[in-house]
């Protein structure tokens, strides 16, 4: 509870009206407010992972609890998505994720570990699987979804469709490359508060991969064949 007492005097030294916190573990709502109006009071819930927020978090915390629009909530956005990973959730606990990286024709964890050499100085901690097959993640027009990161578990799917001899491997490599670039390069939150993953900073550095124009023009003519 010392980290409690620690949180709620950072915040008392930035706020002066009344206040009154709560520490939670809660898998959705990590952050809630609330003012009783007739006393002034303010309901505080908090995460614990607010324990180890640093000033300018609290300062926009405070900024938050006097005048909560959306704009304030940024940077308190920001903090919660990059610890979203101590975040956990009640099912990933009692269900444990089944990590398979052996595929029929290409083997997830050497393809990472040589993409993490060559562009991350191999100091990248995340895991990587082959997503559940016959599960077919999203298809918007032309584009399958290919892979995602799951900031939570800290971990990266690929579509099985791509376990094939037609995908070059370099076309593996920047698929995993892209993925693990969203541990990386953090979303930006815009003026509406939605989280935007490939930003500008993003798409820069996605550029570093060395066969970029070559993987983007095969996923172009060959999606359809997947
Ligand atoms: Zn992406």
């Amino acid at each position: 509870m010392c980290g409690q007492l620690a949180l709620e005097q950072k915040i008392r030294h930035y706020y002066e009206g009344s206040i009154r916190l709560r520490i939670n573990n809660n898998t959705t709502n990590v952050f809630s407010l609330e003012k009783v109006y007739h006393t002034g009071e303010v309901k505080l819930s908090l995460h614990r992972i607010f324990l180890k927020a640093p000033t300018p978090v609290i300062k926009s915390l405070v900024r938050f609890i006097k005048n909560p629009i959306e704009k304030h909530k940024k940077d308190i956005r920001i903090f919660i998505y990059k610890h979203s990973d101590e975040i956990e959730s009640k099912n990933s606990a009692s269900r444990p994720t089944p990590v398979v990286t052996k595929g029929k024709y290409f083997n997830l964890s050497t393809i990472m570990g040589r993409i993490n050499e060559k562009y991350f100085h191999n100091r990248l901690r995340v895991m990587v699987s082959w997503g559940k097959a016959g599960i077919v993640m999203g298809k918007a027009r032309s584009n399958i979804q290919f892979a995602n990161f799951d900031a939570n578990k800290n971990l990266i799917r690929v579509n099985p469709a791509l376990d094939k001899r037609i995908v070059p491997e370099y076309f593996m490599e920047y698929i995993i490359f892209h993925e693990m670039l969203h541990k990386v390069v953090p979303p930006t939150i815009s003026r509406s508060g939605r989280l935007c993953f490939h930003t500008k900073a993003f798409r820069q550095r996605e550029r570093e991969f060395k066969d970029f124009k070559k993987a983007v023009c095969w996923q172009r003519e060959n999606w359809h064949r997947l």
